[in-house]
């Protein structure tokens, strides 16, 4: 059964356009800002992707926005580019200067707006928008006037303005829930009401105050809006604009709308955005979350094992992302098995029911098991069978005023001691450089996190070292070590986690 169906009053337009605005709205997220190297990579996923327009920027706000507008220009995207404007000559000018075709410019419209902002009346502001539409079309840009806070503005004063930029020729009209106060029904009601009067086309860019960007944006493309702004992962202002990946995906899954954008590379996409950002997305965030496609309980792995649709509506693959099944206290032995099998970790009778006891003992204790734990528990009950690899035998600092402090290390390695000394910036440096020196024919490793905390206070505190590491095989795993010395407890950290990986490559 699909609801879609016996909806009537669907109306979609011929071709719904995506304006991405992760490089505009996105950067207005509190906290981010982007170099222009940043913002080249990212448009350059976007135009992979498929989008059809990209907000570079707002051109008058630095001279690195125009910097970075021209930048990506010069990389000849098929993506149309665009840069904000205030309905101001300066700000259209430095769109003009930055080498972009496409203008997006506009102006509060709101009473709040008016009064408080801009101190303008309805006439003023008509007036300061149409000049700015007029001035651009004269430059030979495409258009896209957006009235700001036009949901919280006056019915009448929309559509007086919208009517006045549509005779100057504007090419999109755009309507902005500026602070994300519609509902899908309110939507609804707008933008029909809006395509009933405007042969213009509709774009909308809504806000995400009540979580409702994504709803609203579809409830608009289903009355026949042209267009929606979107973000990557959702970012913007406060809590930010309508998801790229939500929209396009409910279009796709829920309405068989194929926008013709590559999908399988949302994903990624995702993730360079939440790296190049620093926001990283909630685990529960859809589609690109890190649970989007994880399982958890005996009886939905049991489903997702025979048939995959049981229990997902769309499949990880169609966005780029994975399938994972996730251990804790709802796993059963079945769950296990494929998961071991999955890292070639093989283990008689005995040694599973430990592994398959001590993960349920930790489930019910609260905790969630990742991949690198069960690993890292499976290592252990194998290595109790088997001999440590590497061990170390011996470590001595030498510091002193003005000499780089240089570290001694002894390790048994398969029963073989080797030696060497190695300088550093500080004396961990010193002692892991010598560490890999002494490691580095038995295993290509990469140190991918180090972390050292203090667990008690004073100068003789304890030192609690937590790492992960990972082999060119794409192994990972994690060491752990608390030691009163903090070189010490570094070594002993990771060779904890060289260990796992040399135990893991050589069960495989
Ligand atoms: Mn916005």
């Amino acid at each position: 059964m699909h609801y879609a169906d016996n909806i009537n009053n669907l109306n979609f337009a011929d071709k719904i356009y995506i304006l991405d605005t992760t490089l505009r709205d996105g950067e207005q997220t509190p906290g981010v800002a982007l170099t222009v190297d940043e913002k080249m990579q990212i448009a350059r996923k976007l135009n992979n992707l498929g989008v059809d327009k990209i907000e570079v920027g707002f051109p008058a706000s630095s001279k690195g926005e125009i910097q970075s507008a021209k930048k990506i220009k010069e990389m000849d995207l098929q993506s149309t580019l665009v840069g904000l404007a205030r309905s101001l000559k300066s700000d259209i000018d430095a769109v003009i200067d930055s080498d972009l075709e496409y203008i997006h410019t506009f102006i509060g419209t709101s009473p709040l707006h008016r009064d408080y902002k801009l101190k303008k009346t309805r006439q003023e502001i008509i007036d300061a928008a149409v000049s700015a539409v007029e001035y651009a079309k004269d430059h030979g840009l495409k258009v896209e006037f957006s009235a700001e806070d036009a949901t919280r503005t006056e019915k009448d004063f929309l559509f007086e303005i919208f009517s006045n930029v549509s005779s100057a020729k504007v090419d999109f009209l755009d309507v902005p829930d500026t602070v994300g106060v519609l509902t899908p029904l309110e939507t609804r009601e707008l933008i029909t009401d809006l395509k009933q009067n405007f042969k213009t086309p509709i774009s909308v860019h809504f806000h995400n105050d009540f979580g409702l960007a994504t709803a609203n944006s579809l409830a608009a493309i289903e009355c026949g809006a042209n267009q929606a702004h979107v973000t990557v992962n959702g970012l913007g202002e406060r809590t930010g604009n309508c998801s790229l990946e939500e929209l396009v995906m409910t279009l796709k899954v829920a309405h068989g709308i194929d926008l013709g954008l590559d999908t399988t590379r949302l994903y990624s996409l995702s993730n360079l955005v939440g790296r190049l950002t620093g926001v990283k997305m909630p685990v529960n965030k859809p589609i690109v979350g890190d649970n989007a496609f994880a399982h958890e309980s005996g009886i939905h792995v049991h489903g997702i094992l025979n048939n995959s649709s049981t229990y997902e509506p769309m499949s990880p693959e169609m966005v780029g992302h994975s399938r994972r099944i996730v251990l804790g206290k709802h796993t059963g032995a079945n769950s296990l098995k494929s998961k071991l099998k999955e890292y070639h970790i093989d283990l008689n009778d005995d040694q599973f029911n430990s592994v398959f006891s001590q993960i349920k003992s930790l489930g019910d204790s609260g905790k969630c098991i990742t991949d690198d734990d069960l690993i890292s528990i499976a290592i252990t009950e194998l290595a109790s069978a088997r001999e440590t690899p590497i061990v170390i035998k011996g470590l001595s600092i030498s510091m002193g005023a003005n000499v780089s402090p240089t570290a001694t290390v002894k390790l048994e390695i398969d029963g073989v001691e080797k030696e060497t000394a190695k300088t550093g910036v500080g004396p961990i440096d010193a002692a892991l450089t010598a560490v890999r020196e002494l490691i580095q024919e038995d295993i290509d490793m990469e140190l991918e996190e180090y972390n050292l905390e203090a667990i008690t206070g004073g100068t003789d505190a304890l030192a609690e070292v937590f790492v992960v590491s990972s082999d060119s095989y794409g192994n990972k795993s994690t060491g752990r070590s608390t030691n009163q010395d903090i070189v010490m407890a570094s070594i002993l950290a990771v060779l904890d986690s060289i260990n796992k990986l040399l135990l893991i490559q050589r069960a495989q």
